[in-house]
This record gives structure tokens, sequence and C-alpha cells, in this order.
């Protein structure tokens, strides 16, 4: 059976009942499996129960087919970048599309079994969307307080699943106000909750068991550290440590805030970890993402979004120092569905512009009296449109539209003593002008 031990002076605790933080000085608590791992039958993450704290005493462990994601060996993105052994955690896999899945699985399990019937969470977003899934299959109730920027979808997803959403300024005010939540019926959820630290661990077991070693990099995306805090642990009770590199967004901006929080909650145990390991925190930024959400799409197939991304777009500039390592990324969430973002990771419009108006008139003028010279058009503009442009300004225009494939050229003319190209509108062109 595993226990609850406190990360800052180290006392261990039973899991039940139910609590938070450490009773004796209110620090973080980890899941500790004294006894190392021990695999069960079955699927998922409850194959490890004999390895968790949240596993319910007598009721039943909560599933909607979360964990067993494929560990996948990115051959290809690995020779592109110049590493020489890669592999993706893949967890976007898990039934609400994120890591937390596990850890909500293992939450509430818990949670059901002590007899909560409301959960009160505050979060970016992912959290409160995981939670409300599980929480929903298990019959307890859901009240979000997640910041007014989070995205719409996630938004309305956890909308649905909840009793209700308060939307707040910021994470800071969504965490203050659930500081004031006492426990009583209620249980109060931010991301250090170790029931769901719990759940986390199994994504390193499955690491471990598939590659039947520990990795030498473990490269995990960085929101409050409760995920890279779990990793550690679950290596910590296999007798290992892989070097842990973090990731952190640069900005807050939409696309990166779910790893930029002003104050990450475990930050000062997350770089005690890494000082430990041999390991640094670095940054990413939108760019660098959302070429790397187009990398992997094409040497992989994998279409991530991008914090998904962000263990990846890390990857490609390790040092030499990495060369010869075997490195994983844990890839958090996706797949990738937001228009918007796709649109910018494709880095091009599916649909080309449509033609300016000036454009659009020397186009119809090719395509009803071609194959004609620039001269001609010229004067077409001129007097039957009032378009006042100056010839250079003109060819300029026939060149873009030549380019782009709506007009082409069709010979010349020999006028008043002058060769002239001339041009005609090429089957786009004619479909362009209607
Ligand atoms: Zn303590």
């Amino acid at each position: 059976m595993a226990k609850l031990c406190c990360s800052r002076c180290g006392r261990c605790w039973d899991p039940y009942p139910i609590k938070t933080r450490c009773m004796e000085c209110g620090g973080f608590l980890l899941p500790v499996s004294e006894e190392g791992l021990r695999i069960g039958r079955g699927r998922g993450i409850w194959r490890f129960s004999g390895s968790l704290a949240s596993t319910p005493p007598k009721a039943e462990a909560l599933t909607l087919g979360e964990g067993d994601t494929p560990l996948i060996k990115a051959s290809r993105l690995a020779s592109r970048i110049g590493l020489r052994e890669l592999f993706v955690k893949d967890e976007s896999r898990n039934p609400t599309g994120t890591f937390i899945d596990r850890g909500a699985a293992t939450l509430v399990s818990a949670a059901g079994s002590q007899g909560y019937r409301r959960l009160v969470v505050a979060s970016l977003g992912d959290l409160a969307v995981s939670l409300g899934a599980y929480a929903n299959r298990a019959g307890i109730s859901v009240r979000s307080i997640v910041p007014r920027s989070t995205d719409l979808v996630r938004a309305y997803q956890a909308l649905i699943y909840s009793d209700r959403v308060d939307l707040v300024e910021s994470y800071a005010e969504a965490l203050s106000r659930l500081s004031k939540i006492s426990m009583g019926a209620s249980l109060p959820v931010d991301s250090s909750n170790p029931y769901l630290l719990d759940g986390y661990k199994t994504i390193y077991y499955e690491i471990y068991i598939e590659l039947g070693r520990h990795p030498d990099v473990l490269i995990v995306p960085m929101g409050d550290g409760a995920l890279l805090t779990a990793l550690w642990r679950a290596a910590r009770d296999l007798e290992g440590s892989p070097i842990f590199i973090g990731v952190r967004g640069c900005t807050d901006s939409p696309l990166l805030k779910d790893i930029a929080p002003a104050k990450p909650l475990m930050r000062e145990l997350v770089e005690e970890i890494l000082v430990e390991t041999g390991g640094y925190v670095t940054e990413v930024c939108e760019n660098e993402l959302l070429e790397t959400i187009r990398l992997v799409a094409r040497s992989e197939g994998l279409l991530l979004e991008p914090v998904g991304v962000a263990a990846l777009a890390t990857a490609t500039r390790l040092g030499e120092d990495f060369r010869d390592k075997l490195i994983v990324a844990v890839a958090t969430g996706g797949p990738l569905r937001d228009s918007a973002v796709l649109r910018m990771a494709a880095g091009r419009p599916l649909v080309e512009e449509a033609l300016g108006p000036t454009k659009q008139r020397i186009l119809e003028i090719v395509v009803s009296r071609g194959p004609i010279h620039p001269y001609g058009v010229w004067r077409v503009l001129r007097e039957s449109y009032r378009v006042d442009i100056s010839l250079r300004t003109l060819y300029q225009h026939m060149r873009e539209l030549e380019e782009k494939g709506y007009i082409r050229r069709a010979g010349r003319r020999n006028v008043n003593g002058r060769i002239r190209v001339l041009y005609e509108a090429s089957e786009k062109g004619l479909e362009a002008a209607g």
C-alpha cells in the first residue's frame, strides 16, 4: 500500500481519510509506493492499483479507459533533429484528450469512496474538464472556477459537466477563491492535489515497463509542476532518476497559458527536483511550437496541440551532449481541433485570398479581350473602367497574376514596330473571373 509523504518535513500519512496537505507543516503531499512497482491484471492505470495511494479501500475504482497510451518511437523526427533515440509518450489518447484523466480517475475514485458529493476545482481549463468527466460518471457534482481567458471550447466543456462555472479575472484569483472553501461535504481541488499526482505516476510506470529501463532524459511541460513532480516521484519508487527537463511558455499568450502560470504552485519543489536530477527549465515560444506542430505531423503523423508539442520542441534543440541518450518527451495533450490554431500551424491559407479590385478588373479584361498585351490592358482600364494607375503598377499587377497562375503568356505580337508580349487567362483565371 502506498502512503502520502510530505515534501517538506518528510512525515508520511495514510491516504485515508482524504488529506490534501501535510497535517503537520502544510507541505505538499506526494504519493509514495514503498514496495516499488506492483503490477496487477487488467488494463489502464488500475493495473498499478497495488502501488497507488488512491486505490479505494472498498469501493470500485472508476475508469473511462484512461492510460495505456502509446510510447511511440519517433525515428524520422529523431534523425531530422540529430538524436539517436527519441520516444513520444502520447497522452492525447486519454478520454478527454489530456494526461489529467489519469489523475481525475484516481482522485474521483478516492473522493467517491469517502462519501464526497461535490468537488470544487480551480483550474486553467483542462483540469475542470477532466474532473468534470469523471465526477459525473461517479455521480458527484462539480463547481469549476476558471479564468475568463480560458478558451471557449474548454469553458463550454466545463459548463456541460459542472453545476456552476465561476469565471474570474485570473488563475491566481481562482486559487484564492478555492482556498476559502473548507473541506466538508465538498472537496476543494487544485492541481497539486496528491490524489491527482497519484494517477500521473502511472505515465512513468508505463514508460518504464515498455522500455524495460529508465530513460536517460525525460522532457515534461510544466504548468504548476504537478506532472513533473509526479513523474519524478514514480521514478524514485523504481529507484531510478532520469535527467528531468521542465518546459515553460515564454509568455502567457493564449496558446501558452497552460504552461505559463505567473506563480507555479509547486515551483520550489520542482526546482529542487531539477537540481537533484541534473536537469533544468527551458522556455518555448509560440512560433517554435507552431513549427514543431508541422514538423511532428509531417515526420511522425501525430497532430498535437501547441502545449502537447512543447516537450518535442525542446527535444529539437538539445545539444551534442544528448545525442546518444534515450530521450522520452511527454506529449501532454491534443489532438489539435481548433481551426484558428490549425491555420497558424499550417503556415499557409487553405483557400487563396480573394483578388483585390484592380487585379480582378485586369483579369476580366484579359478574359474578355485576350490575348492582349499589358499596354492594351492599361488603356482599357483607363478608358472603360476609369482606373488610372501607372504602367509600372500595371506591370506589377500582371506579374503577380501570372505568378499566381491566373494568366499566362500567349505569344508575341508586333504592335506598331514594337514587340509586345500577349497574355491570356488560364483555367484558374477563367474560373476566378466567373
Ligand atoms: Zn510536513
